[in-house]
């Protein structure tokens, strides 16, 4: 690949000791980010690109999504999460093929690229035909084969399939590929299952991708049957011994914090999801307070219904201040965090990506600045640049994405997915899987 040059460009670097250039440039070298500074074309190496007019900042990160998810926007919004899971979600799955989840999976990775998304965490099964789809989108995936103590529509034994999937994958270090595992909830799988978990976390150094304490029924029934919320429960069968990226959490006691920060628990707030389903607001001030690494996430399309993640970002900083009553609370800047820098902490990749600095990777989301929404803007002024993104942009503004040191998004058309493609096949999977349900008979 060799080297590139991005002149004239506004840089959000997300690193906090040179966090802004007004008018910078970006040395790239095959797949690393060799320097940043102010643009000085008689220093550019390789290819000029001039990115005039946009604004650079560290690729998005998602840290909790299920990419199959597509199959099912719009076809059961307004219900409780029980009501959604079990009359809907669930029986529909139950039809769903590898080939199924591989035609949703790619949709996905359209979406969630052309929301300025260049890494994401995602929980399912089918983790093969997932794992396929992103590779060849280019995008960047950290993947959870799901874990239920029951069979899921791809095998009878989802802990053996994760385990081959683990093993298929976590010595294949030139792949944007990175596996972890899923246990999908405490009320999903049992504790032998969830013990089964952590042996296998432990084995390999993976994060385990849960989903704790979402609703209030959770917490109830983790009392009846255990004595203990699902954190304590969690905690009892050492599975918060693993590195854990939790989804959700937000009915959790002080207890629960204490366990968070003793464990170090990696924090998914998913504002979308929890407003649509009613589960509550999760406690960002008190998490925060405890100084653990928070990021914000899209969950599935299902309890979404679009993969916007600037959308989620302005819905979950609103929130949070309404909560708390404080129109200071989580500014701007500190939002941002949540989908870079932070959120690289929660997957453990902080080291790579996050932040664009001189090593990490060349992982870069550019912002067009010329849509009407995005006007007035005064580039040379910080403290206005990141409230454009984070109050004024949503995926529309997005017009070039980078992973690895490769454009995958540029001017908005996709280099590597064909779109009409994609979107075409997934619409003939939607169709076969609904009629199987009888969708629309009803
Ligand atoms: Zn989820």
């Amino acid at each position: 690949m060799g080297y590139k040059t991005l002149i004239h460009g506004t840089i959000i670097t997300m690193n906090d000791d040179s966090p802004f250039y007004h008018d910078g440039m970006i040395i790239i070298k095959d797949s690393t980010i060799e320097s940043i500074q102010s643009s000085d074309v008689s220093k550019a190496k390789g290819d000029i690109i001039n990115v005039n007019g946009k604004i650079l900042l560290p690729g998005f990160i998602n840290t909790h999504t299920h990419t199959h998810s597509p199959l099912f926007r719009g076809i059961a919004d307004d219900l409780y999460l029980m009501d959604w899971l079990k009359k809907y979600m669930w029986p529909a799955e139950a039809f769903m093929k590898e080939q199924d989840a591989y035609n949703a999976a790619k949709l996905s990775c359209l979406e969630l690229t052309e929301s300025g998304v260049t890494t994401y965490a995602d929980q399912f099964y089918y983790s093969e035909a997932v794992a396929q789809a992103a590779k060849e989108s280019g995008l960047r995936a950290f993947i959870a084969p799901s874990v239920f103590s029951r069979p899921s529509p791809e095998t009878d034994d989802p802990l053996s399939a994760a385990q081959a999937f683990i093993e298929n994958h976590i010595n294949d270090k030139d792949s944007l590929i990175y596996p972890c595992i899923g246990p999908h909830a405490i009320y999903s799988c049992n504790t032998e299952t969830l013990k089964k978990v952590r042996d296998i976390a432990k084995e390999h150094d993976i994060i385990v991708h849960i989903h704790i304490s979402e609703t209030m029924v959770e917490n109830q029934d983790s009392f009846k049957e255990h004595d203990l919320s699902p954190t304590a429960y969690l905690e009892k069968i050492g599975l918060l011994d693993c590195k854990v990226l939790s989804a959700h959490n937000i009915h959790l006691d002080d207890h629960d914090l204490e366990l968070y920060k003793k464990y170090d628990v990696k924090v998914s707030y998913n504002p979308i999801s929890n407003l649509k389903l009613v589960s509550g607001i999760m406690p960002y001030k008190k998490l925060k307070n405890k100084d653990l690494d928070i990021s914000l996430a899209m969950d599935g399309v299902q309890s979404n219904n679009a993969f916007d993640l600037l959308a989620d970002l302005k819905t979950g900083i609103l929130m949070q201040k309404m909560h708390e009553n404080d129109p200071t609370l989580l500014n701007a800047y500190e939002a941002l965090k949540l989908i870079t820098i932070n959120a690289a902490k929660c997957l453990y990749f902080d080291h790579e990506v996050g932040s664009l600095e001189p090593h990490k990777k060349a992982d870069i989301t550019m912002i067009d600045t010329h849509r009407a929404n995005m006007t007035p803007l005064h580039l040379d002024k910080f403290e206005m640049v990141v409230s454009a993104i984070a109050y004024s942009a949503s995926s529309a503004d997005v017009s070039d994405v980078m992973v690895n040191g490769e454009f995958i998004y540029r001017n908005r058309q996709h280099l590597r997915l064909n779109r009409e493609n994609v979107k075409m096949a997934c619409q003939t999977s939607s169709r076969r899987i609904l009629e199987q349900i009888d969708y629309f008979k009803t």
